[in-house]
């Protein structure tokens, strides 16, 4: 096997967002230089990046010349097409590899890999037409959650089925011949093991983050998870299974149910670093983003250990530009708050435009310092005149 990928090469990411820019900056610290491919004329992963790529995703042209010209591909956005994956991977390594995205683009194939490892998740039926109606409302009589099987992500393409009798409706309304009717989880919490596994098989997994989300997108993720120690090795050993049996090679999110018995259930994956794992960049020795970077380029992993005992983070959606620009100065006056923004010119609602990130001694004073910076944002123009 060749050696690893040294500073001074070039790495290629396809995707041109938030998670691609937060890439590039760890690359680029660590002497790399960057290639984005991304449809988009102006991107947050563009800005951050040496060169750009534009060009559409199924331009197979493009992508086989983006590949030839960059050392390693990776992906931050997990819904590049099949062919586009297959395609850079003919010119360069893609790590993780192209199955990878295939299995976690699409709901039913994950499930079933997941279930082919023998790990937990939510009771589900699959749905592909009509005629598996009868057959899932036996196997989930309670109803549950309704989602497509591609193309989901912070809650969109989901429907609640409260009792079994609506899921005809709702099937239909989701308008998705295929998709997965999943049992209701009464969970307690909801974590993420978010890690990196390395070319040799070396596995890093950070302590869980626990994930509090509003309107089906995270809002404030604290870390580490308020869990017992059975919960967290239960998790990492969950992590563990997928990271191994899916032959990762980079940096992946498990994103986990707790139930209130501890017992831990797999809600899905992101095989990419996760809006959960923000914070390492300001609280842990190596962020999740070096990580990818180190196992794309088959150099060691880095250390996971955080440098101070909590910190918890908070995303900045575009709602909060409603009443014109963020007061930056007053979140920033609260000492040992870090912001962190996309580099968007377009703050619509519910778009992901930055995070807030805080560490301290406990975890209630982290979390209280991202949710006061993240109110001081809005005071002035909320106060009355
Ligand atoms: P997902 O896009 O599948 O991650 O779902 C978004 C959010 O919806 C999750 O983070 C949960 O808060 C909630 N959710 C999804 N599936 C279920 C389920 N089967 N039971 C309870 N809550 C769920």
């Amino acid at each position: 096997m060749s050696g690893p990928i040294l500073p001074g090469a070039t790495l290629g990411v396809l995707g041109g967002g938030q998670l691609g820019r937060m890439f590039a900056i760890a690359a680029r610290r660590l002497g790399y230089h960057v290639r984005v491919f991304a449809p988009e004329e102006e991107s947050p992963g563009a800005q951050a990046a040496d060169w750009h790529t534009r060009a559409s995703y199924d331009d197979l042209e493009a992508v086989e010349r983006f590949a030839r010209e960059v050392d390693v591909v990776t992906f931050e956005f997990e819904n590049v097409p099949a062919e586009t994956a297959e395609a850079a991977g003919r010119h360069a390594p893609l790590r993780p590899a192209g199955e990878l995205l295939h299995t976690t683009q699409d709901r039913v194939r994950e499930k079933r890999a997941l279930r082919g490892l023998g790990l937990p998740v939510a009771e589900f039926a699959v749905l592909e037409g009509e005629a598996d109606l009868a057959a899932a409302a036996e196997t989930v009589p309670g109803g549950g959650v309704l989602k497509t099987a591609a193309w989901g992500y912070d809650g969109k393409g989901q429907a609640r089925v409260h009792e079994i009798g609506e899921l005809g409706a709702a099937w239909r309304g989701l308008g998705s011949p295929r998709s997965v009717l999943e049992a209701w989880v009464p969970f307690e919490r909801e974590v993420s093991v978010v890690g990196a596994r390395g070319l040799d098989g070396e596995l890093a997994l950070y302590q869980p983050f626990e994930n509090d989300h509003a309107n089906h997108v995270l809002d404030v993720t604290r870390w580490p998870a308020r869990i017992t120690p059975a919960t967290r090795d239960a998790a990492h050993e969950v992590a563990r299974r997928v990271f191994e049996g899916l032959e990762v090679v980079g940096t992946l999110c498990v994103e986990l149910f707790v139930l209130p018995t501890g017992e831990v259930l797999v809600n899905e994956l992101a095989p990419r670093p996760h809006n959960s794992g923000h914070l390492t960049i300001d609280a842990h020795d190596t962020c999740q983003f070096e990580q990818q970077v180190r196992a794309v380029c088959g150099l060691p992993l880095g250390s996971v250990r955080s440098q101070r005992p909590a910190a918890a983070m908070a995303n900045l959606l575009g709602d909060l530009w409603a009443a014109g620009e963020p007061d930056w100065a007053a979140a920033l006056a609260l000492p040992g708050v870090k912001l962190h923004l996309y580099g968007k010119s377009e703050a619509r609602a519910g778009r992901k435009m930055g995070h807030l990130t805080a560490t301290a001694a406990t975890l209630d004073e982290a979390a209280r310092l991202v949710t006061t910076a993240r109110e001081r944002l809005v005071a002035r123009s909320s106060s009355p005149a």
